[in-house]
């Protein structure tokens, strides 16, 4: 069996609208514009990275030719040419903020990985897969044990969760993997935190906890997906054998437009970026020093319960409704035929 990590997220946030997403496989997604543009630098940026330009002038203009291209078959609808002109500004602005930032640092890591031998297309992608296997009991009335009188126990099912980085390098002793978003808003408080001990480790808990009243599935999914990639960057490392002894998973967001400006005069765009390395808050002391790994023992163990949840079809919200109702429903494109959200409107009408 396979899941993404796009799917534990969506599970998290509410198990139903699972449901309704993979397994009866209705539409409700929200890809719009900004995920579009996304791809459009996530694949500029990589096509100048897989080039071999290490140089600052000949990396971003290779970047900018490539969007140049891309943008001509672009399909968006604008309202004005002044418009379309203007957006195509604050994607060169993102390129320039992205080489300035740290696409200079890591082309030069990835030459140094490839060192010639190794075909760039193995760590510059966009979008290579990345795996973690998770074992949990098989589903069924009772879990691990065969349906019927005969009680057998039966073998654990592998489950295999997706995730994907746009490319990886070498860093000192670590192997790094990069990921394009939009923004880094998913993450909360996890922009802002440097450790796992403290407040991350205490919310990651509380959200599993139905006596707290703490609801943050976001975060907590980009701590699950820190976990998958950790661990297909650890399986990328050894087949590729790239060296290095960690593993660690950046996030560069290019569609954060809290960070642009916007000359009116001479209409020029700047922007900056600020980037996530999601490792510290992910790696818990204790699970490192007995591994000497990046891994959380805690965010791992729970990977495993939220994935064996959802393989036994566990959809019912449960105890954490109130907190789904308040805060998931309103955005959901499934409110019109979920049995629910109807119900409890119906309630509360009457
Ligand atoms: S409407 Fe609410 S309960 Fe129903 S699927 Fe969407 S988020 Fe879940």
């Amino acid at each position: 069996m396979e899941l993404t990590h796009n799917g534990i997220e969506t599970y998290l946030r509410c198990p139903r609208r699972y449901e309704f997403a993979s397994v009866y496989a209705l539409d409700g997604s929200d890809d719009g514009p900004t995920d579009d543009r996304v791809d459009l630098l996530r694949r500029a940026i990589c096509t100048a990275l897989a080039s071999g330009e290490t140089d600052r002038d000949g990396l971003l203009e290779t970047a900018l030719s490539t969007l140049s291209s891309l943008w001509d078959d672009h399909d968006e609808r604008f309202h004005s040419r002044a418009q379309r002109r203007h957006e195509r500004q604050v994607l060169e602005a993102t390129l320039r903020a992205y080489v300035d930032r740290v696409g200079l640092d890591h082309a030069g890591g990835i030459e140094r990985t490839t060192s010639g031998s190794l075909p760039v297309d193995e760590i510059v992608g966009p979008s290579l897969p990345v795996s973690r296997t998770v074992t949990v009991p098989q589903s069924g009335e009772k879990r691990g044990v065969e349906p019927g009188p005969s009680n057998r126990v039966l073998a654990p099912e592998s489950v295999t969760v997706e995730a994907e980085v746009d490319y990886v390098f070498r860093d000192g002793p670590s192997v790094v993997g990069v990921r394009f978003v939009p923004t880094l808003a998913p993450l909360g408080p996890l922009r802002y935190r440097s450790e796992w001990d403290g407040d991350v480790a205490e919310r990651f808990t509380d959200h599993f906890d139905p006596a707290a009243d703490v609801y943050d599935p976001a975060p907590v999914a980009a701590l699950l997906e820190t976990a998958v990639v950790l661990d297909g960057l650890r399986t990328l490392r050894d087949r590729l054998d790239l060296g290095g002894k960690t593993c660690r998973y950046v996030q560069v967001p290019l569609a954060d437009r809290s960070k642009t400006s916007v000359n009116w005069v001479s209409e020029s765009v700047e922007t900056s970026l600020e980037i996530a390395d999601l490792t510290d808050v992910y790696v818990d002391h204790h699970t490192y020093g007995l591994t000497h790994e990046h891994r959380n023992e805690t965010v791992d163990s729970r990977l495993e319960a939220v994935v064996g949840r959802l393989v036994e079809g566990a959809f019912d919200p449960g105890d954490r409704w109130e907190q789904i109702r308040g805060e998931a429903c309103p955005e959901c494109a499934y409110a019109v035929c979920c049995e629910e959200r109807i119900a409890a409107e119906v309630r509360f009408d009457g």
